[in-house]
């Protein structure tokens, strides 16, 4: 699958459409072109929109008994664990990321649906004490057409995580995939259209965000928007939505993510959870640990823990049994992370290992660049500051719990953060007190399906996964009614 060059069209109303012009996309551990995907226009978008719109017109998916639209839901998610190895072989080789890592994103996925499958029947409203002979209750309805704009760095897991929920509250989707990174999403359709979706009630559109996706955001036709992705792009999402047609919507930014280690925690268990929120997915990773909080009594010793285990970190083709750390995504961003090993460089901290392109002929083709460790980083740092979103981690080190708390916090984002303590009061305290939407406690990076990806301060507004999310793809309805 991996070496034969694939043609991929939209997938609009139940079938793939070819577009005016098409995109190459690469393997970024070899450079060598995958498949052909349309590069899409504003017209794919609308095209999209429409037939969307049509399929909500049509009360057959929003009106369909909703245990039926779980079982529906549920077929999906049966047929992503059946294609589980093609889909993660597919995105191993359009990403990147070692198989083993695409693998649990895809299975990831297919339990977000099955949640969300069992969800379909359990969006209640409820009623309401009024004065007088009167009945008040409240209905939950599908918003209509939802737009899903995904990133490319956890590709097909990503876009199910808000697909899943707007199809069991009865939603018709378009969705658009990252430039990059297209082909699990086309595939997704698919599947849900063998599952049994109706024609339109989810379409694929491929093509640039700035062209494509704010054309969905924007149009009028379109009646929520869940973006994942970068701040820059979260903040023009909200000016074309203020610009254009207000209707709600999610977003899922960015983070620069702490991991405090406190004197009491258990070292070995803190540098793996710390090697692992680093450099999984080559640290492309909202929820990445980028920053590394030392108490400065055990520096030293996790430093060199931590170092031995980093550079021992197996690195290329995701496709490789052995491989821990694939390439980047694409040369540009590869580009992206070396300037912030100058920057860093330059304004002081020093470099432990890392941060150069490997010699390796093997990995000549790919965009591999070596797992990076700044040490001695300090909070006013641009490599302490700003989201690099790949292989590097910043330690910096504290003297108390409250210099680690200050310090932890004292970013713009606020996703994700861990804590490593033996201690409960550590532990409760720092969860209560550090700014961020979750919080992880000796283990690093972990999340489920039923429990809320929540964010604060610049990283995002609203909430994906559980069962809150499903507030976000539904309209409240007030109901009176006079009895006597
Ligand atoms: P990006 O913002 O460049 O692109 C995300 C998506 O938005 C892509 O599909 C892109 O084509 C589209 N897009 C770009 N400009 C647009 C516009 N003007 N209007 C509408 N759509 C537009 O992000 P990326 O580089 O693909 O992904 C990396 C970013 O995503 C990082 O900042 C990362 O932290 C963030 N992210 C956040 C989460 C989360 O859950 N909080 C998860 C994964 C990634």
């Amino acid at each position: 699958m991996e070496t034969e060059l694939q043609q991929y069209g939209h997938f609009i109303a139940g079938a793939m459409r070819d577009g005016d012009a098409t995109t190459e996309i690469k393997n970024p551990a070899t450079g060598e072109t995958i498949a052909q995907v349309p590069k899409g226009t504003a017209d794919d978008a609308d095209a999209a929109v429409d037939a969307a719109r049509d399929a909500f017109a049509d009360p057959e998916w929003r009106r369909m008994d909703p245990t039926a639209r779980g079982r529906v839901l549920l077929k999906l998610a049966q047929l992503i664990f059946q294609n589980d190895k093609d889909l993660a072989k597919a995105e191993t080789t359009n990403q990147g990321k070692p198989f083993r890592e695409a693998l649990a994103d895809v299975r990831y996925a297919a339990q977000t649906f099955e949640f969300y499958a069992g969800a379909c029947d359990k969006i209640n409203g409820e009623t309401i004490p009024v004065p007088g002979n009167r009945l008040n209750y409240t209905l939950r309805e599908p918003l209509g057409v939802t737009a899903h704009i995904a990133p490319w760095n956890f590709p097909f897991q990503l876009a199910s995580r808000s697909v899943a929920p707007a199809l069991a509250a009865g939603n018709t989707v378009v969705l658009k995939p990252a430039s990059l990174t297209p082909l699990t999403a086309i595939r997704m359709a698919q599947l849900g259209h063998e599952a049994g979706l109706p024609e339109g009630v989810l379409n694929v559109v491929t093509g640039p965000g700035g062209e494509l996706g704010n054309r969905l955001v924007g149009h009028s036709g379109v009646d929520g928007v869940y973006l994942t992705g970068s701040v820059e792009t979260g903040k023009q999402v909200v000016q074309e939505i203020g610009a254009s047609h207000i209707k709600p919507f999610t977003l899922e930014l960015g983070g620069k993510n702490p991991n405090v280690v406190f004197p009491d925690a258990n070292l070995e268990y803190a540098v793996k959870g710390c090697a692992l929120g680093g450099y999984m997915n080559a640290g492309q990773m909202c929820w990445a640990g980028s920053r590394i909080l030392l108490h400065e009594s055990i520096h030293n010793d996790f430093l060199d823990a931590f170092q031995a285990r980093v550079e021992s970190l197996r690195m290329g083709s995701g496709l490789e049994k052995e491989t821990y750390l694939g390439p980047l995504v694409s040369a540009g961003q590869r580009k992206s992370v070396e300037e912030y090993i100058k920057i860093g460089k330059k304004e002081g901290a020093v470099l432990v290992t890392g941060g150069n392109v490997p010699k390796d002929k093997d990995l000549k083709g790919g965009h591999f660049l070596k797992p990076a460790i700044f040490d001695q980083v300090t909070p006013d740092m641009r490599v302490a500051q700003e989201e690099i979103f790949g292989p590097v981690t910043s330690v910096m080190t504290f003297t108390d719990y409250d210099d680690a708390i200050r310090q932890a916090n004292a970013v713009d984002f606020g996703l994700y953060a861990g804590v490593w303590t033996k201690d409960l009061a550590t532990a409760h305290s720092a969860a209560r007190d550090l700014e961020v939407g979750m919080v992880t406690i000796n283990e690093f990076p972990i999340t489920f399906p039923q429990t809320p990806f929540a964010s604060a301060k610049q990283s995002g507004i609203g909430i994906e996964q559980s069962l809150l999310a499903l507030d976000h793809y539904t309209r409240v309805k007030n109901v009176n009614v006079r009895i006597g």
